[in-house]
């Protein structure tokens, strides 16, 4: 069977598909094809064809933090669509790599579940979560994973605790030991609490957020990681860029370490904030920002991508 008769018979697949569609942020050209993938064993299935036809393989998530290229993506783009969660006794819930943060947190919250409230302050998913360690106001993914099931590139499913994930600051191994993995679910230890007061620390949570950060808009949320004992937003309103637009997007008024989709913005707008926004800080402060957004796929033919942090 050829690549593309092989791609063509996947459940649901779609081919030339926007992926803006598909993100939160609303920015991305067109998958080659794009499909959602229900669970662990088709996971394998789909990660064995890729091998087996040499067929370029991204996973995408809920696209809050990864901007994807005008010029899209080629190959194969999956969605994992498992957003379970479930709870398995009083000391870890078991998410589905497809289950977004915030859900599992106020689930929790719900049942009295402690340890997770972190997660109504990261609006994405579980998967990739892990990937890029993802964490808010104090807490991890590294503080809570016990571990997570991944896929290899070969089609094999394996077991990784939290050690053999490697995290660092919105680092693991998934980025670049196990490139090419995908996460399909997660065990994320919880334990016992009040279920009012673990609300209560849910609220306060998402409170100081909606006060400190853009919220209902379109964004990645941080476009750079902080500098050892700084903040990249502080740096970047220093160098006076709140509300400095190119094209469709923004730097924040509120935070300037967001980019927001405010007039259908292209991924080269925002590349091109991101641009000057790192210029300034390193002429100003002599600080190399490193970007904290992933980005994925090509640039739209003709278009330059200037190249930061
Ligand atoms: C308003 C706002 C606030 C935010 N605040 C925070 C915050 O406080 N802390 C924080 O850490 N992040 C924050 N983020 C960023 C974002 O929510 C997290 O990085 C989140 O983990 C990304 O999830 P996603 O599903 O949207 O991933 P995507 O953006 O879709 O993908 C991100 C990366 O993960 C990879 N990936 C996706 N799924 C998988 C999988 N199953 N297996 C392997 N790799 C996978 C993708 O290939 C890509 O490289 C914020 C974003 C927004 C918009």
């Amino acid at each position: 069977m050829s690549a593309s008769d092989w791609l063509a018979q996947l459940p649901g697949v779609l081919r030339d598909e926007p992926l803006a569609r598909h993100s939160q942020f609303g920015v991305g050209g067109p998958a080659d094809w794009f499909a959602k993938v229900r669970d662990t064993e088709a996971m394998q299935g789909v990660l064995r064809g890729c091998a087996e036809h040499s067929v370029p393989l991204t996973t995408i998530g809920a696209g809050s933090n990864a901007l994807i290229l005008d010029g899209g993506i080629r190959g194969l783009v999956v969605r994992f669509d498992d957003s379970r969660v479930r709870v398995r006794g009083d000391d870890s819930v078991e998410l589905g790599a497809g289950a977004m943060m915030p859900r599992a947190a106020l689930d929790c919250a719900r049942q009295g579940l402690a340890g997770l409230e972190f997660g109504i302050g990261v609006p994405g998913t579980c998967g990739a979560s892990v990937y890029g360690n993802a964490g808010a106001f104090g807490t991890e993914m590294a503080d809570v994973l016990i571990d997570g099931t991944v896929v290899s590139p070969a089609g094999d499913a394996q077991v990784l605790t939290a050690a053999e994930c490697g995290f660092h600051y919105r680092r693991s191994r998934l980025q670049d030991g196990l490139r090419g993995h995908v996460v399909a679910s997660a065990r994320l230890r919880v334990h016992a609490g009040d279920p009012a007061e673990v609300r209560r620390r849910t609220d306060e949570i998402q409170a100081q957020r909606k006060a400190s950060q853009p919220y209902g808009v379109r964004s990645l949320g941080s476009v750079f990681k902080n500098p050892p004992g700084d903040s990249a937003g502080r740096l970047v309103e220093a160098c006076g860029l709140k509300g400095r637009r190119h094209g469709g997007a923004e730097i924040a008024p509120k935070h300037a370490n967001f980019i927001l989709n405010v007039a259908h913005a292209t991924a080269a707008d925002v590349l091109e904030l991101a641009r000057v926004a790192h210029d300034a800080v390193l002429r100003q402060f002599g600080v190399d920002l490193e970007r904290e957004i992933v980005i994925l796929g090509e640039p739209a033919a003709r278009s330059r991508v200037p190249v930061s942090g």
